[in-house]
C-alpha cells in the first residue's frame, strides 16, 4: 500500500536528463544536489548520477556535504557552495569536502586550517556570493575550480547573461590550472560559449524548466500523487473547507485528497491549483489544509483509494508552480519528510 501522499522519482529519467544536458553543453555535468536534490533525495539521485559517470557534485551546506560523502564514499569531489564559514574548516576537511570560497576571510580560515582542494566563486554581477572581480585572490595552491553564477539564465534575451559570461571568461583566465564552471540549468541552453569546462545544472536534472517550462528534451522525473480519502456530494449553496473557501453553485462532487501544506502542497495552491484526476485536469477548491485538499471531481469516475496527480507527467511541475504563484524549484523543495520518496528505475 503506498502512503496517502507519495513522491515518485524516476531515476531513469534523471539519468536521461543528465546525458541530455551533457550532450547539449558538450562538457561534463557536475550535478547540483543541494537541498536533498531539490527534495527528491540526494542519496538516491547522486548514486544514480555517479553510475552515469558524474564525479563532481555541488551542495549548499556543510551538513549536506557530510551526508553525501557518507552516501557516495571517498571518490567523488563534493563542493560546498556556502564556502568555509567560521569554524567549519575542520568538518570540511574531515569529510573531504571542498569549500567554494567566497571571501578573503573564508580563504584565510581555510588556509589556517591547512587548506587543500577548494574552489572560489567570482561574483560577476549577481551580488549574492563570491569575490568581486577586482578583489579576487591571486591563484594559489589547492585551487581546483573557479565558478560564477548567472543571475538571469532563465531569460535568454537578457543582456546581462553575455556581460557575466565575458566577465567570467576574463576573470577565470587568471587561474590557468583551475576548472571553469559557469552555467546552471538555464545557462546550458544559452549556447556553447556558456559551457566552459563543466556545467552545474540542478532543476533540469530533476525535470523542471529554468524558464517556467522544461525544454522538450528534458524528461519528467518527479510525480506527486495523493490518495482520495473521501468523496462528498455537496448540494448547491453549501461551502467546502476552512473559511468557507468554496461555495458550490451546483451539486458538486468533492474529493478530499491526502495532500496538504504539511506535505508541501503550498497553501497558495488555493484557489488556482489543479490536479490531474481520472484523466482530466480538475480545480483544487477552497483552502488547502494541513493534511488535505479538496478537488471538484463532478462527473468523474473516481473512487476512494484512487490517486490524483499534483504534478508529474500529466500536470507539468512548472505549471503547478505557476498556479501556486511560485516556481517548480520551490514546489519540489517544499515536499516534506512525511511524503515517502519512491524510486523507480
Ligand atoms: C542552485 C545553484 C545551481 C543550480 O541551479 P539550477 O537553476 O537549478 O540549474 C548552480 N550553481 C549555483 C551556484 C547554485 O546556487
Amino acid at each position: 500500500m503506498p502512503a496517502p501522499a507519495t513522491l515518485t522519482v524516476d531515476l531513469n529519467a534523471l539519468a536521461a536528463n543528465f546525458r541530455t544536458l551533457e550532450a547539449i553543453g558538450g562538457v561534463p555535468v557536475h550535478p547540483v544536489v543541494k537541498a536533498d536534490s531539490y527534495g527528491l533525495g540526494a542519496e538516491a539521485c547522486s548514486r544514480r548520477l555517479m553510475a552515469e559517470g558524474a564525479r563532481t557534485f555541488f551542495v549548499a551546506r556543510t551538513g549536506e556535504g557530510e551526508r553525501l560523502r557518507t552516501a557516495l564514499g571517498p571518490e567523488p569531489a563534493i563542493y560546498v557552495l556556502d564556502g568555509c564559514l567560521p569554524g567549519r574548516a575542520p568538518r570540511l576537511r574531515a569529510a573531504g569536502l571542498r569549500p567554494v570560497l567566497n571571501a578573503d576571510a573564508q580563504l584565510a580560515e581555510w588556509r589556517a586550517a591547512g587548506g587543500g582542494g577548494c574552489g572560489i566563486q567570482i561574483d560577476t554581477g549577481m551580488n549574492r556570493l563570491g569575490f568581486r572581480i577586482e578583489a579576487a585572490p591571486e591563484s594559489f595552491e589547492g585551487l581546483e575550480l573557479v565558478l560564477s553564477h548567472l543571475a538571469c539564465a532563465d531569460d535568454p534575451h537578457e543582456a546581462m547573461n553575455g556581460r557575466q559570461r565575458d566577465a567570467f571568461a576574463a576573470a577565470a583566465a587568471r587561474y590557468p590550472g583551475a576548472l571553469r564552471s559557469f552555467a546552471n540549468s538555464g545557462g546550458v541552453f544559452l549556447g556553447p560559449d556558456y559551457a566552459f569546462d563543466a556545467t552545474r545544472p540542478g532543476i533540469c536534472l530533476y525535470g523542471g524548466g529554468p524558464e517556467g517550462r522544461p525544454d522538450d528534451r528534458i524528461r519528467t522525473v518527479a510525480t506527486l500523487t495523493a490518495e482520495v480519502l473521501q468523496l462528498h456530494e455537496v448540494p448547491a449553496g453549501e461551502t467546502v473547507g476552512y473559511s468557507r473557501g468554496f461555495t458550490a453553485t451546483r451539486p458538486t462532487r468533492i474529493a478530499t485528497c491526502a495532500a496538504g501544506y504539511a506535505d508541501g502542497v503550498l497553501r497558495s495552491y488555493s484557489p488556482r491549483g489543479q490536479v490531474f484526476a481520472a484523466g482530466e485536469m480538475r480545480p483544487i477548491v477552497g483552502r488547502v489544509s494541513m493534511d488535505a485538499c479538496a478537488v471538484d471531481v463532478t462527473g468523474l469516475d473516481l473512487a476512494v483509494g484512487d490517486r490524483v496527480e499534483l504534478f508529474g507527467a500529466n500536470r507539468m511541475l512548472d505549471d503547478a508552480g505557476a498556479a501556486a504563484g511560485t516556481i517548480g524549484y520551490e514546489l519540489l523543495s517544499a515536499i516534506t519528510a512525511r511524503v515517502p520518496r519512491i524510486y523507480i528505475g
